[in-house]
């Protein structure tokens, strides 16, 4: 069945799962099959990036920037859209967001302008935004750290004339491990224990 390939291609689906989801639809209602299929096909169409955070989104801007009570003054910088999920299902943060889609990877020739980086800075230092904290959350990778690190050498001009914080979530999370995956209470432990930088 062509299905179970094109179910292997997703991440995290193995050849098993691929067989086991392809019977399950098999047995789904005909109308339950063909709503899953039109909302694949309306995933393209419909959504957009968020012109300021750079979410996946199918309002422009996004329901988290319109949102007026949330703490605009309040940055958390992700590596992907499903961070911003994981984030978002804790229940702890109420600032906004800005999605990198990336980080910075010398090894691999990916540099600032590979990722929403510069969107990144000219949000930070418009003063109108009146951005207080930009809390990075991101794996503890090497590439976080050359991220974080080209970020924070961009503001440091920025700094002197401001009272920007810039944090980063604390050690709770195991090196190399994924925001998207850790599990709840890792993640609000994390968000309530982060540090200046
Ligand atoms: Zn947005």
């Amino acid at each position: 069945m062509r299905v179970i390939e094109s179910f292997e291609k997703l991440p995290g689906i193995g050849p098993k799962s691929a067989q086991r989801l392809a019977f399950y639809m098999l047995h789904m209602p005909s109308e339950e099959v063909e709503r899953f299929s039109s909302y694949l096909m309306q995933l393209k169409q419909g959504t957009v990036l968020c012109s300021l955070c750079k979410n996946v989104t199918e309002t422009d801007p996004c329901l988290i920037c319109k949102n007026p009570t949330r703490d605009h003054t309040l940055l958390c910088v992700v590596e992907q859209p499903t961070d911003v999920l994981a984030i978002e299902k804790t229940g702890i943060f109420m600032g906004v967001y800005h999605v990198l889609h990336g980080l910075i990877d010398p090894l691999n020739n990916i540099g600032p302008e590979e990722i929403y980086m510069n969107d990144l800075i000219k949000r930070i230092t418009n003063y109108e935004l009146r951005i207080t904290e930009v809390i990075f959350a991101l794996n503890s990778t090497m590439e976080s750290e050359a991220t974080i690190m080209y970020a924070t050498k961009e503001l440091s001009v920025f700094r002197q004339s401001s009272d920007l914080k810039i944090t980063r979530l604390a050690h709770g999370l195991p090196i190399g491990a994924d925001i998207e995956y850790a599990d709840e209470i890792t993640l609000k432990r994390a968000m309530e224990g982060r540090r200046e930088y």
